[in-house]
């Protein structure tokens, strides 16, 4: 995987490293390396069932891969879980907003969980709501709002520790097209604002066109990695959602 990278001297926020996991007879995970880079937001795309939430669920530390290693912010996860998982911001598939609370509730709880003062809380919330254009809803429940808006409350919610990782798993899941693509341009000006870097799954290729990186996964291994012009270069087709068909179909090995 070497010299498909925006920037070779760059540090990896997030370096896995042949990660197998399986459920019973399942390979679920099958010798799985990627890395992301401080300041890139790399798309994790996939089919359903090819491992995108399995490593997803690894990486957030809900359960232990049987093979390999997974490093953030070059702290291994498995041997030093307390500095890796405070480094890393997730937003997950499905909903978590407490819908009886008001937003500025639900921010105030995470920021508490995360042993934040009440003084710093406030500052960063007020921050991240200003950020989002969602400050004059601070005190509406969160049921009052849009799934767009949830969504970005809990991406809001998830930068509160100030993580160097973010992860996304299909965020834009029941979203609008309108509602995706803000989502989407929010996340690239953040990587970029930030230094962040953010691992995005999805199997949508319109949206992983749009990232610095592509890390093609199927059925648990990774077919191929790169920038989406050297992916559509390297397949010989014209877009990256053939190239994308074509590897997936075919039941291609990986490179
Ligand atoms: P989707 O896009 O549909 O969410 P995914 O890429 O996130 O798919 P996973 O949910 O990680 O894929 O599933 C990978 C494989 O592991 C699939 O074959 C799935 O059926 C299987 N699997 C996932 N979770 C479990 C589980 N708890 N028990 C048994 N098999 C599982």
């Amino acid at each position: 995987m070497t010299g498909e990278r925006n920037g070779g001297d760059r540090d990896p926020v997030l370096d896995v490293r042949d990660v197998s996991k399986s459920y019973g007879a399942i390979r679920a995970l099958d010798g799985v390396s990627l890395r992301v880079d401080n300041g890139e937001m790399v798309a994790l795309l996939g089919p359903n069932g090819a491992g995108k939430t399995t490593l997803f669920q690894l990486l957030s530390g809900l359960f232990v891969a049987d093979a390999g290693s997974i490093l953030i912010e070059g702290h291994d996860i498995r041997h030093n879980a307390v500095p890796a998982l405070a480094a890393i911001g997730i937003v997950f598939q499905q909903p978590t907003l407490d819908l009886d609370m008001t937003i500025a509730g639900n921010l105030r709880f995470h920021a508490r969980l995360h042993g934040l003062g009440r003084r710093l809380a406030r500052q960063r919330i007020d921050e991240e709501l200003a950020r989002v254009g969602l400050t004059e809803r601070r005190a509406d429940a969160a049921r009052q709002l849009s799934g767009g808006n949830r969504r970005r409350i809990e991406l809001a919610r998830a930068l509160l520790p100030r993580p160097r990782l973010l992860l996304m798993d299909e965020p834009t899941v029941g979203l609008d097209p309108a509602s995706r693509a803000d989502l989407l341009d929010h996340i690239l000006r953040l990587r970029a604002d930030r230094h962040l870097g953010v691992l995005w799954a999805t199997h949508l290729v319109d949206e992983a066109e749009r990232a610095d990186r592509v890390v093609i996964l199927d059925r648990g291994r990774v077919l191929r990695s790169g920038t989406p012009a050297a992916l559509v270069e390297g397949s010989a087709t014209a877009t990256l959602s053939d190239a994308f068909l074509r590897l997936t179909a075919t039941g291609a090995t990986p490179a």
